[in-house]
């Protein structure tokens, strides 16, 4: 992997992964871009004890690309978008208008000293990382090497914002589908770099020590293990990855792809884990693509997913297993599930597709 970094008209960073040394990434972003003021404060909610983002400025947003012209395309044609290449294999860069904001601290200040109204500033940064300068592809689209780009372009950001002296986690997720509100067609993931551990997080490293005080042993080695030992709900078996649906599914459809080896993060992966990571993930995704049927019968199907790595945080979490949670909120033709009164009321969720049901039809939905 050859990285090349530059600097945006407004002062942003963003970066070149290509999958040769050699390939020169000289070309400067010509659009007359005022450095945006991004502000944003986290508020920890006193009765359940986790964090909530407040990006207010987000509202203000006033770059509108007009229709039809993507801002993830690469610049060509005497069009300008937010890629200054004509082409590209992998970029990354900082998101204009970003949710966390490493300069919030000049513009919101901490309130520590009140147990119910405590507030800190959103110091984090939002990435924006697109797979493919095709503006159709899908990542299901994308061969082997370049979905290992991919990995690797996760990877160096992991390791490069997990430095930053605010941030205590780093997430990498893909949106996919307007049923998922994504308003950009183009194939694109996000990675944000939270200034605390998120609740989730945290519930996860809690239950593993849990574990590990009642029993002596990692739990997710336990999970993996049973998982590996049962067929009912598996989907994927490689040398160094397994994918199952896990016992207590929450979506219509979901698979946890987990490294045989325990690592905490993405960094930790060797090689021969990373070599064969592109051909599991992309056939998840193709089978994902292959549940339903398209509205048309025209090809290629789209199921919208979200695709969620979980790592441990920056400091700590050491029992928490490294691993992708892939799920669709689609749960027939034409019909998606939506997070109504007791999921969005409670956290208690109801789904009406058996986790052993689901594991089968991904099975079958191997590819032809
Ligand atoms: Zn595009």
């Amino acid at each position: 992997m050859h990285k090349t970094a530059t600097t945006l008209a407004d002062g942003r960073e963003l970066f070149y992964y290509d999958r040769t040394a050699g390939t020169v990434r000289d070309a400067v972003d010509e659009r007359p871009l005022e450095p945006a003021a991004s502000l944003s404060e986290i508020r920890l909610d006193p009765v359940l004890g986790e964090w909530v983002t407040v990006a207010a400025h987000r509202q203000q947003r006033t770059y509108h690309p007009p229709a039809g012209e993507c801002p993830l395309c690469p610049s060509r044609d005497g069009r300008l978008s937010e890629v200054p290449a004509a082409d590209y294999e992998v970029v990354v860069f900082e998101n204009r208008f970003p949710s966390l904001a490493p300069d919030s601290a000049a513009h919101v200040a901490a309130h520590d000293d009140d147990p119910l109204h405590t507030l800190r500033p959103g110091n984090g940064r939002c990435e924006v990382v697109c797979f493919a300068p095709d503006h159709d592809a899908s990542f299901a689209d994308l061969d082997e090497p370049r979905a290992r780009l991919v990995l690797d372009a996760w990877t160096d950001r992991t390791a490069e914002l997990s430095a930053l002296p605010d941030v205590r986690q780093v997430y990498c997720f893909e949106n996919r589908g307007e049923e998922i509100g994504v308003t950009l067609a183009h194939p694109h993931g996000q990675i944000y770099a939270f200034p605390f551990v998120p609740s989730r997080t945290a519930r996860m490293i809690n239950r593993a020590e849990a574990h590990r005080a009642s029993t002596g042993r990692n739990l997710f080695e336990n999970l993996l293990a049973a998982e590996r030992a049962t067929p009912e709900r598996l989907v994927l078996q490689g040398e160094h990855w397994s994918a199952f649906v896990p016992f207590a599914a929450r979506w219509p459809y979901e698979v946890h792809l987990y490294p045989n080896r325990r690592v905490r993060d993405l960094t930790a992966l060797d090689e021969a884990e990373r070599a064969e990571f592109p051909s599991l993930y992309l056939d998840l995704l193709r089978r994902f693509d292959r549940l339903f049927p398209a509205p048309d019968g025209a090809a290629p199907n789209r199921t919208p997913y979200i695709s969620a790595w979980h790592q441990a945080p920056k400091d700590g979490g050491d029992e928490l297993a490294l691993h992708l949670e892939l799920f669709t909120i689609r749960r027939a033709p034409g019909k998606l599930k939506y997070l109504a009164g007791v999921e969005s009321g409670l956290d208690a969720f109801v789904t009406d597709v058996s986790p052993e049901a689901a594991a089968e039809r991904l099975r079958a939905a191997a590819p032809h």
